[in-house]
């Protein structure tokens, strides 16, 4: 039996985790869960999946849950201290790292530095911490698998020696704003902005997807993940999402990695490598799809790409900077307090006020991420 905690066990992708796993109840363990504060799901996954350990980030959430769970053998616990902890308690062997944004961080980096396999979903974390993150997982022996969809999709496409390659591609939907009239993106909503055409997400990546800023992660986390220069990694519009990134080597090889659209997928890839396992996820009907369109990206559009390119090639803490930017802005986003089209400006604005430094410590990173948050929020509201 593996083990496993569930960082984000109440998102989308502890819920498809989760999925996977009943399929295979004989294999796997369900050690922790975690939530923040959706108390109700949370507690409804405890009835159903009986863990040792159940963790809601926020304290009153926790006592809530704790109340709700009393007749129960869980052991509830409250703060990110107890993400970090069920993220690194020995017994554990998989943990899977779905909380979403910087909150993520500290656990993920936890659970690396404790050996686990830890299944990346949470792109921000290495967005934020690169280099240490990296010399955690190579220090440790941890084993880092990835499940953003892209990011399994290039591993699957490498040997093992990674020789040969001359470029990444990472492929992209173009989210829901792809060809909508570039001059109406001003007065899109959040529910507008949310409504991606292939993937069922939460909030936060799905506004990402919108402004593209997703990919612009993704190319951090790519470089991180394959040792790759940023120059190395290109992006090709797909807006059937079937061939989820791609692999070019020196040889003219292009080697792909298809499927349906469902996390479910790399979720179970990560789970079992080197083998394979039964995701659910319907099988792939090339004759139904029909055809695969590829299509350059429009960087006029979609801002945030560049941004994200070039504050990976600045190094250091830039990208921390941009994350936290753009943390803050997406939120203001989804509140209502800022337009889809000022999510770029509030995080050139902060970048332009807070120059990146080495990353080379966990304070720098962490007093980086602080700052440009406040500057972030003063940058939403003098758009206002
Ligand atoms: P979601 O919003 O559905 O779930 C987020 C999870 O994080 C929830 O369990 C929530 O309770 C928890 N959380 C939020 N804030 C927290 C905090 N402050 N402290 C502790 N826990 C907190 O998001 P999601 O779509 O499941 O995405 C999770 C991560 O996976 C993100 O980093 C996202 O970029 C990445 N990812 C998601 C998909 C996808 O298809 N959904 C694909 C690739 C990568
Ligand atoms: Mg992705």
């Amino acid at each position: 039996m593996k083990k496993i905690t569930i960082l984000g066990a109440t998102g989308t992708i502890g819920i498809n985790t989760l999925d996977v796993i009943k399929r295979h109840s004989d294999e796997f363990e369900v050690v922790a869960l975690t939530g923040h504060r959706q108390i109700d799901r949370l507690a409804a996954l405890c009835f159903e999946w009986s863990p040792r350990y159940a963790v809601m980030a926020d304290s009153d959430a926790a006592a809530q849950l704790e109340q709700r769970l009393k007749n129960t053998p869980v052991q509830v616990l409250s703060g990110t201290s107890s993400l970090s902890q069920v993220a690194s308690l020995p017994e554990v062997d998989i943990v899977m790292a779905a909380i979403v944004g910087a909150a993520g961080l500290l656990p993920t980096l936890a659970a690396a530095q404790a050996g686990k396999r830890v299944l990346l979903a949470n792109k921000e974390a290495l967005v934020m911490s690169g280099q240490l993150f990296m010399d955690a997982v190579r220090e440790h022996g941890a084993e880092l698998l990835p499940i953003d969809s892209e990011h399994n999709a290039v591993f699957q496409c490498m040997p093992p020696s990674a020789a040969g390659i001359s470029r990444i591609l990472l492929t992209a939907s173009g989210g829901p704003f792809r060809s909508y009239p570039i001059e109406q993106l001003h007065d899109v909503t959040p529910d507008q902005a949310c409504a991606h055409p292939n993937w069922n997400m939460g909030r936060k990546i799905s506004v990402d997807s919108a402004t593209m800023m997703n990919k612009g992660l993704e190319i951090i986390e790519a470089c991180w993940l394959f040792s790759a220069p940023p120059e190395q990694i290109d992006v090709v519009l797909h807006p059937q999402s079937v061939i989820h990134s791609m692999v070019e080597y020196v040889d003219g090889s292009v080697l792909a990695q298809l499927g349906n659209p469902d996390m479910r997928t790399p979720i179970a890839y990560g789970l079992a490598w080197p083998d394979r396992i039964d995701s659910g996820v319907p099988r792939l009907n090339l004759i139904d799809i029909a055809r695969l369109d590829f299509e350059a990206v429009d960087f006029e559009r979609f801002p945030c790409l560049k941004l994200a390119s070039e504050a990976m090639l600045a190094g250091g803490t830039t990208s921390t900077i941009l994350n936290a930017a753009n943390e803050v802005a997406v939120e203001a986003f989804l509140q209502e307090r800022l337009r889809f089209t000022a999510i770029p400006k509030v995080i050139e604005t902060t970048l332009s006020q807070l120059t990146g430094r080495m990353a080379n410590s966990l304070e720098v990173i962490l007093e980086d991420d602080a700052r440009a948050r406040e500057l972030a929020f003063e940058a939403v509201k003098t758009d206002n």
